[in-house]
């Protein structure tokens, strides 16, 4: 029987360097590759937007996002980036983490997973309030493409003061913008925006 050999080395290889390893990405990787070092962004007046990552250095794992081992990177992107954030500031007050239209793809929806990493006593994420109306894709689009499509954000999360608005990827920023509009409108103060990695 050569199934079960052939089965175990292929889970048990690290995604980036190949080596065996039980995580899909070994403990080295991460103390290399998925050390987090912020980049600062203001998407809009006062409004700063940290990314932990620049997209080249992590891009092929973003890429999974769609695929059958996506949940699975992102829950170690989350946990690589947004717990060291997590456990690395202290606000002294309860604050609402809110991720940017977590309706499920492929399964899974990789903004509450980014969310989720960052709970805590202080970081309270909710779910489901942010959602995106319109389907289009800004994939490859410039800003003069989103800026004529908006995503028409819809807020339907409880009266709350201060939040976080959490995504994966800033490109231009439209999106942010956009849901922090939309978060405003509906009363809510978003203080910053978390993202995995700046796509500048
Ligand atoms: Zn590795």
């Amino acid at each position: 029987m050569q199934i079960l050999p052939v089965v175990v080395q292929w889970f048990m290889r690290c995604i980036v360097c190949q080596k065996y390893s039980f995580p899909l990405i070994c403990t080295a990787c991460c103390q290399t590759l998925l050390v987090p070092s912020l980049t600062t962004r203001t998407v809009e007046k006062e409004f700063k937007v940290y990314s932990f990552y620049r997209y080249a250095e992590v891009a092929p794992l973003l890429k999974t996002k769609h695929t059958h081992i996506g949940a699975a990177v992102y829950r170690i992107l989350a946990r690589e980036a947004f717990g060291w954030f997590k456990n690395n500031f202290d606000f002294q007050e309860r604050i609402t983490v809110i991720p940017v239209d977590d309706r499920p793809k492929s399964g899974y929806a990789h903004t509450a997973i980014l969310a989720k990493a960052l709970e805590n006593s202080q970081l309270k994420p909710r779910y489901g309030t942010l959602h995106a109306t319109s389907d289009v894709s800004y994939s490859g689009q410039k800003l003069a493409f989103r800026e004529r499509h908006p995503r028409a954000f819809v807020y339907r999360g409880e009266n709350i003061s201060k939040a976080i608005i959490i995504d994966d990827i800033i490109t231009t920023g439209t999106t942010l913008r956009e849901a922090k509009k939309v978060l405003e409108k509906s009363g809510v103060t978003p203080m910053f925006a978390l993202t995995l990695a700046d796509a500048r």
